[in-house]
């Protein structure tokens, strides 16, 4: 029984990543990518293409989580774009026919966006500000750069929000 439900789990989840494989039209999209203006131009691509792949923007990370904001300022100082806001996305497959999904992933982040999964964030029940889920912020108490940044236990409101 538990054997047929996880396997149920993984099926779903690999027909969801199926969505986003290359589509049959994947050299006009290319085309256009390249012709494309930054904005809304290019979300209105991504949204005929993919219309499930970016499921929202929040506009920065809490402040218990202020470092988050620093290493997309940092990244966006270095790269010479404004900060734009965190972009949520679906997924992302991983071998090369994902490689449009993989395009607009790269042309979004280069362009002062963070992106992050719907796996990873989940926004402030009060304002709304972007705040880790428990299993990313056990993924980033693992990370050496990050562990000591981060609030004593995990929350889904931030700390001044409660
Ligand atoms: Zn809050």
């Amino acid at each position: 029984m538990t054997t047929t439900l996880v396997n149920e789990k993984s099926n779903s989840e690999k027909s969801n990543i199926e969505k986003y494989k290359n589509p049959e039209n994947t050299e006009e999209i290319l085309e256009k990518l390249k012709n494309v203006k930054f904005g809304y131009e290019l979300f209105q691509l991504i949204q005929m293409t993919f219309p499930t792949l970016i499921l929202n923007f929040i506009k920065e990370y809490s402040l218990d989580y202020d470092f988050l904001n620093t290493v997309w300022k940092e990244r966006c100082e270095k790269d010479n774009v404004t900060m734009k806001q965190i972009c949520i996305f679906d997924t992302l497959g991983e071998d090369s026919s994902y490689s449009v999904s993989h395009r607009f992933y790269e042309y979004i982040k280069n362009s002062g966006f963070d992106i992050k999964f719907k796996t990873d964030i989940i926004q402030c029940t009060k304002c709304k500000k972007a705040l880790p889920t428990s299993s990313y912020y056990k993924v980033l108490s693992k990370n050496d750069d990050f562990k000591d940044k981060l609030p004593e236990k995990w929350l889904d409101t931030c700390s001044d929000c409660v």
